[in-house]
């Protein structure tokens, strides 16, 4: 039964309705000089803290609840004789709920200018005792320390009298997770401040256990931000299929953040295989956009996974039929779709994201790298200026392409090279790309140039043109933007390049052969444009 209960909490908010409908299921309620005045003007009759403990709130309210009438009252051990005894002893009283939250400490530190001293007195020291207190008895106490578990309390009083042991167990897990982080907070502040210490504090929760690792043999777990909000994989909703395996967060992730990457309006739709995107189109629709980024490797795009910013529709689902694929991560699904996929294979996992569209929460990034954590802002932005080097201008109607290629080129592994074009108004897509080589040239002349001619022999099949196979590839070569992620360290590149009719090239500039480039560009007829901002991705 919970007849005592005592509420000492900074953040008032719901603290009223909560005590009204405490008072009304004739629990007592004790509290501190804040809350307790709160209350009261409020009509709830409180008794104070003072008053239990027969001593003033003293020294600033440092010291209100740290007083053995207060914990003895939520420490003892219920069924234990001796506790019994000792408590009724020294006329100590139980207390069956304690309602606390903490001085804004974290508010209070995040303030500009803030002084040492006003943090100092920032920090609560006997709301996290009361807590600890509580959530350590839990098999005869409950701990509230946040507002959001109010309702769900009061409900479980009125309806059984008692707040069940499976609730105290949650609730107290949740009291020594918020004190936990509240003294980490305290740590990294004075850590930095008293010593000049700087501490990486990360707090990855609701640890998922994973069929395997990146191998078989290998165990994983997927654990949590606690509390991340917005376009992440840890806030996306599996509607459909096997779980997750270690591969699909890491594809998922990458693939989710190649489309946020192109930030459009229109569609936009990837096509992940190993950590790189192997196919990126917009398009006037769904199906526009998937069409052009499965032509962007029809080969790689098998067991691949697929990711947009759109709801996923009928059409797109029905494109699919006879093809392969682990994953669809979008905001949402027509519920056409969704039936149509969940039909199309039990395995299928779907993902819908409904926050999808909103910006991303968090502006690093981190990397396990061994005895150590490398932390880094995110990567914004694909240039720093737009200067043509070039004798031949570029030309201004090639930019947006030239700017969507450069968004494909960030997201692929380095050395990466990516060729786009624009294969209806405004709509673009990745003809092919150069990943993970360690050398540049290679990624153009072994990879990116013989996947655009694999590409576009599928396409030239397709759709019958006119023109002949050679023909076809020509024109779409003239009007490709080819985006290399770092300088070109040699000349070579641009000359593999323009062999291949390709006019139009962006590279970040900054090489000591930067002149020799140049000059290759010029005598070849090249247009190209220096960036000033490398785009390097391990
Ligand atoms: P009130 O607004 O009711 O005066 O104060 C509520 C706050 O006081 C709560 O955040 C609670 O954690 C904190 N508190 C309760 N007892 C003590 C104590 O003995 N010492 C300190 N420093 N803080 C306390």
């Amino acid at each position: 039964m919970v007849k005592r209960a005592l509420l000492s909490v900074s953040d008032k908010t719901g603290i009223v309705d909560f005590a009204r409908g405490l008072e009304k299921l004739d629990i007592q309620i004790i509290s501190t000089g804040g809350t307790a005045r709160m209350l009261r003007d409020a009509d709830i009759e409180v008794m104070d803290v003072s008053d239990v403990t027969g001593f003033p709130e003293m020294m600033g309210g440092r010291v209100k609840t740290l007083h053995p009438k207060i914990h003895g009252g939520i420490l003892c051990i219920r069924d234990d004789h001796d506790h019994m005894g000792e408590a009724l002893k020294a006329e100590v009283e139980m207390i069956d709920l304690v309602v606390v939250n903490l001085y804004p400490f974290e508010v209070t530190i995040s303030k500009e200018g803030v002084l040492l001293e006003e943090a100092i007195e920032n920090i609560d020291i006997g709301g996290p005792a009361m807590l600890r207190s509580a959530a350590k008895n839990y098999r005869s106490v409950s701990v509230v320390c946040d507002p959001k578990d109010y309702g769900h309390v009061l409900k479980e009083i009125r309806s059984t009298g008692i707040i069940s042991q499976q609730s105290r167990e949650r609730l107290a897990v949740k009291a020594f997770r918020h004190t936990a982080d509240y003294d980490a907070t305290i740590d990294t502040y004075l850590s930095k401040e008293l010593l000049g210490e700087d501490v990486l504090r990360l707090n990855y929760t609701d640890g998922v256990t994973l069929r395997y690792g990146e191998n078989w043999h290998q165990e994983a777990k997927f654990y949590k931000e606690a509390g991340i909000t917005g376009p992440t994989l840890a806030n996306a909703k599996q509607l459909h299929g096997k779980e997750l395996s270690y591969n699909n967060y890491i594809d998922a992730d990458n693939a989710l953040q190649t489309v946020k990457e192109l930030s459009s309006s229109k569609p936009v739709v990837t096509i992940v295989k190993h950590n790189n995107p192997c196919g990126l189109a917009t398009g006037n629709t769904l199906l526009q956009a998937l069409q052009a980024a499965w032509d962007g490797d029809p080969i790689s795009a098998y067991g691949s996974i697929i990711c947009t910013n759109t709801v996923f529709d009928v059409q797109s689902a029905e494109f699919l039929n006879g093809k392969f694929v682990e994953i669809i991560l979008a905001p949402g699904f027509e519920h056409d779709a969704l039936e149509y996929l969940k039909n199309k294979s039990a395995n299928l996992r779907l993902l819908e994201l409904p926050e999808f569209n909103e910006p991303f929460s968090r502006n690093d990034t981190y990397k396990y790298v061994n005895g150590g954590i490398l932390k880094q802002s995110r990567n914004i932005g694909i240039y720093d200026k737009w200067e043509c080097v070039t004798d031949v201008n570029y030309p201004e109607d090639m930019r947006a392409v030239s700017e969507f290629s450069m968004h494909a080129c960030k997201c692929v592994k380095s050395n990466a090279v990516t060729l786009a074009y624009e294969y209806q108004d405004g709509c673009y897509m990745m003809l092919s790309m150069g990943a993970g080589q360690p050398n540049r040239v290679d990624s153009i002349r072994k990879l990116a140039v013989t996947k655009a001619r694999e590409n576009l022999q599928v396409i030239h099949d397709r759709e019958a043109f006119d023109l002949s196979f050679d023909d076809y590839c020509n024109e779409v070569f003239s009007k490709c933007a080819m985006a290399s992620d770092a300088f070109f360290p040699f000349d070579d590149s641009v000359v593999h390049a323009a062999e291949e009719g390709i006019k139009y090239i962006l590279s970040p500039g900054g090489s000591i052969r930067d002149k020799e480039v140049i000059d290759t560009a010029n005598r070849l007829g090249v247009s190209m444009v220096f960036t000033g901002m490398r785009h390097f991705l391990h």
